[in-house]
């Protein structure tokens, strides 16, 4: 049998295991240097919903497990499996803005950082990543973090309708009123989809008129202090407001420093007066004293924000993460906190604490999981003779806070080498049945796990 008939008609853009380009190919999917020792038995880089048909076609007529990747960000790839097909979907990266209805049509290889480009002209944004190379698909998939989503909601919660290649192989649009099910399951299902999306239709907001940030950096010896406060004004900080607590350890030049707890707190919102009042609080943190940089009350803008999110996670570095959300009272939360800022194994590593509370309800996502503040660790190095520790420290770090964790958030995930839980029981159930319904030969992979690696 000729495996490759079908997939004749995509020539130059299909790499079999050993075709020259493949380990190119294979790379190239996932963002950071560290890539995983799996092997699709075949990648295919497709250029249009009808290339991407094909190959699902193929794939389901032959037995091939499918596994998708716009951006490849995803910090355990789960589009990269041994003998599977992975459809890359990276070139999939238009961006079409409808002003009159405020939607914007995009790929799932666009950037954040491009999306929003194209929509400022129109006085309009979106939520996207931080780091100006994470690709909307699996940020919008998973959940995500983007800007002014304590107001706006999840990346997700953006999706207003979705082009999507069913296990079929057909070239289907669904939305809240059209295969209801392909919509709701997109919006936080990550790599727990049953489809493979290759575009979303997202409802951008008007752009605040104003941005404004207060960065203050402190030594580590005030932690206790510090993140007790920060958990206790957790109510107060008005959702147009990003509050983040990072440590970091390094130098200029990358070597090891002290560690040191940086505050940035990010205003989004539509006067000074608004955005001062707001960012005012932090100028009453009990150990603002102690601080030995501030940088207050700062007018700013997207494109620097892209550039300060995109300088916290250097391209070409080795990365592993885990995460998790809390609602431990500081009482008990705060104790936990200081091996956990300050163990970090490279200069470069970090942790992050995010007041995304106090939540609001989700409604009907997939999406199911939340917590008031938000912890993620992050190793970062480059000699891979590190990399069985540099991978342990953050799945240890997090595991050691396990009995206090409410479930993790999908875009950081580690389901591989530490499970927790993603998704409600109701949710989980609902999105295995409507799998099975959906995609009933499995042609689509879906979590990776300890199992299904
Ligand atoms: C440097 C960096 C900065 C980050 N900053 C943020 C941030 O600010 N906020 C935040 O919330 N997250 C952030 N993340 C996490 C990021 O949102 C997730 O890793 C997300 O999955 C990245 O999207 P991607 O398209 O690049 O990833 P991919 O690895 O391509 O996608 C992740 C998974 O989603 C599924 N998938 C992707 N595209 C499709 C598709 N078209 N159809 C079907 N299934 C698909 C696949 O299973 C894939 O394995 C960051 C990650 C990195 C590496």
């Amino acid at each position: 049998m000729n495996e490759s008939n079908e997939l004749d008609a995509l020539e130059g853009k299909v790499f079999w295991q050993g075709d020259e380009g493949y380990e190119d190919a294979r790379g190239a999917a996932v963002w950071r240097a560290n890539k995983p020792n799996r092997y699709p038995k075949v990648i295919v880089v497709a250029e249009s919903a009808a290339e991407v048909a094909i190959a699902v076609r193929h794939a389901a007529k032959h037995g091939l497990k499918v596994g998708v990747r716009s951006g490849g960000h995803s910090w355990t790839s789960p589009h990269l499996r041994d003998g599977a097909m992975l459809i890359d979907v990276s070139r999939l990266n238009g961006i079409d803005v409808d002003t009159g209805t405020r939607h914007v049509w995009v790929g799932p290889g666009a950037k954040g950082e491009k999306v929003n480009d194209a929509l400022k002209p129109h006085g309009l944004i979106v939520p996207t990543g931080h780091h100006s190379t994470v690709a909307v698909g699996g940020f919008l998939m998973c959940g995500g973090f983007g800007w002014n989503s304590r107001l706006w909601g999840n990346g997700c919660a953006q999706i207003a309708g979705v082009e999507v290649v069913t296990a079929q192989g057909e070239i289907i649009y669904a939305d809240e009123h059209t295969n209801r099910d392909f919509w709701w399951a997109v919006r936080g299902s990550g790599a727990g989809y049953f489809g493979v999306v290759t575009r979303f239709r997202l409802t951008a907001h008007p752009l605040p008129a104003v941005m404004k940030s207060s960065v203050y950096v402190y030594p580590a010896d005030v932690l206790e202090a510090l993140l007790t406060w920060a958990r206790e004004i957790a109510n107060d900080v008005p959702p147009f407001v990003e509050l983040v607590i990072t440590s970091t350890a390094h130098d200029p030049d990358g070597n090891w420093a002290p560690v040191r707890l940086t505050l940035s707190a990010l205003a989004i919102t539509d006067t000074d007066e608004e955005a001062d009042k707001a960012l005012a609080m932090f100028e009453r943190c009990p150990v603002v004293d102690r601080a030995t940089k501030r940088k207050t009350f700062q007018p700013t803008n997207l494109t620097e924000r892209y550039v300060s999110g995109t300088a916290a996670d250097p391209v070409g570095y080795r990365y592993a993460c885990d995460n998790l959300y809390t609602n431990a009272p500081a009482s008990e939360l705060i104790p936990r906190m200081r091996e956990l800022f300050t163990s970090l194994p490279t200069p470069r590593s970090h942790v992050f604490w995010f007041n995304w509370g106090p939540v609001k309800p989700l409604g009907d996502l997939v999406l199911s999981v939340q917590g008031d503040i938000y912890l993620g660790a992050y190793s970062i190095w480059s000699d891979p003779s590190e990399d069985a520790a540099m991978d342990a420290w953050p799945v240890e770090q997090m595991r050691k806070l396990e009995d206090l964790s409410a479930g993790g958030q999908m875009n950081d995930e580690n389901m591989l080498a530490r499970p927790d839980k993603y998704l409600s029981d109701e949710v989980s159930d609902k999105l295995e049945r409507l799998r099975a319904q959906h995609d009933p030969n499995g042609v689509f992979l879906s979590f990776l796990t300890a199992e299904t690696r």
